[in-house]
């Protein structure tokens, strides 16, 4: 996607160990327009697929898929990563190592929200060994719902998270795939070297 690939390129930093910050426009100020493009974008690419649930995981994946969810008539659910009073019994719960944290964190969804008969699009910002999106399939699969696939903002192909999801058999569709990551320069994977 054009626009987010510019946006990258403009205003995304090239931090060490092969992480972007994109504070800027997603993570923490937030590009309200270019987040309605990537939430119609999302919305394209999955619309035939029946989808009666987003899901994503707080905070930052709330952003980009809000619209999505708009676009496709869906509820967004966002899975919270802290214990809450209002969150205690009756959930569905999953453990993700966060890449950019280096910590383990339980991720909760109530039970209320989510049910066999759902399908549903997983969206968050970021792929990288795929832990957060292998989470969110665990509590949709608790659920027994159907998972229709997988919505990344930004895709770190040089990290393994899209290899491992396809080998389980999920879509991956991400807005923006970055080849590498160095000199603090981000490069992009070619066009022709996209099969998907
Ligand atoms: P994964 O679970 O695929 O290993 O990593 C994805 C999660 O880690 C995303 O939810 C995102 O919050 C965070 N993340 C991974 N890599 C980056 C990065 O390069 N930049 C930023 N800002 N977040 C990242």
């Amino acid at each position: 996607m054009l626009a987010l690939e510019n946006a990258i390129l403009e205003k995304g930093t090239v931090l060490p160990g092969g992480v972007l910050k994109v504070n800027s426009f997603l993570n923490h100020q937030i590009d309200t327009g270019l987040m309605i493009e990537i939430g119609k974008e999302f919305a394209h690419r999955f619309k035939d697929c029946g989808i009666t649930k987003v899901i994503t995981i707080e905070s930052s994946g709330i952003a980009p898929s809000f619209f999505a969810a708009h676009e496709l008539h869906a509820p967004l659910i966002f899975a919270r990563k802290k214990k809450s009073l209002t969150l205690q019994d009756n959930l569905y719960t999953s453990s993700v190592y966060s890449f950019t944290k280096q910590e383990t964190s339980e991720i909760t969804v109530a039970k209320e929200f989510l049910h066999k008969d759902d399908t549903v699009l997983i969206i968050d910002d970021f792929l990288a060994n795929g832990q957060a999106a292998l989470g969110l399939i665990d509590v949709a699969k608790q659920a027994g719902a159907t998972i229709a696939g997988i919505g990344i903002v930004i895709e770190k192909s040089f990290q393994p998270g899209r290899e491992k999801l396809e080998s389980a058999g999920y879509r991956v569709e991400s807005l923006a795939r970055i080849e590498r990551l160095d000199n603090e320069t981000v490069t992009f994977l070619q066009k022709d070297a996209i099969h998907s």
